[in-house]
């Protein structure tokens, strides 16, 4: 209530202003105050629109960006229920408790992520049995 106040006010300062300059100029004072604080309004309704529909587009925008974190954080998996055994995409949050729902028989499954670690090796480059001869169990002659 006090904002309203406060807005109209302001509202009715600054028409009264831009009506006072211009009775210095010998226009009339209240159609001008009246157009400006219709001319406020119109403004404020046409910014007041325009930040709603910045926020939406950049609420959008977030959402897009988290759908498109989940879908690279996912997992499929496959129902635990012998009898139902579908596989379902479901988002992987590694520090939390990764629980679905199977979309075809209702229940409840708890997902358990585990790591497994393996020695990093370097392939091998080339054939290394590019110059074996197999018959004779030798190493051709290098030219
Ligand atoms: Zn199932």
């Amino acid at each position: 209530m006090l904002q309203i106040v406060k807005s109209l006010s302001i509202v009715f300062i600054i028409s009264g202003f831009i009506g006072g300059c211009c009775y210095l100029l010998n226009v009339p004072f209240w159609p001008v105050f009246g157009l400006s604080v219709l001319t406020q309004f119109i403004l404020y309704d046409l910014f007041s629109r325009w930040r709603k529909s910045k926020i939406e587009v950049e609420f959008r925008h977030l959402e897009n960006e988290r759908i498109k974190a989940f879908s690279e954080q996912g997992l499929d998996v496959t129902c635990p229920v012998e009898s139902c055994n579908t596989v379902t995409f479901v988002p992987i949050i590694v520090n939390y408790d990764n629980e679905y729902e199977c979309p075809k028989c209702n229940a409840e499954i708890k997902i358990y992520l585990g790591t497994k670690c393996f020695l990093k090796t370097t392939p091998v480059k080339d054939d290394p049995f590019d110059k074996h001869n197999f018959v004779t169990n030798t190493d051709y002659e290098q030219e």
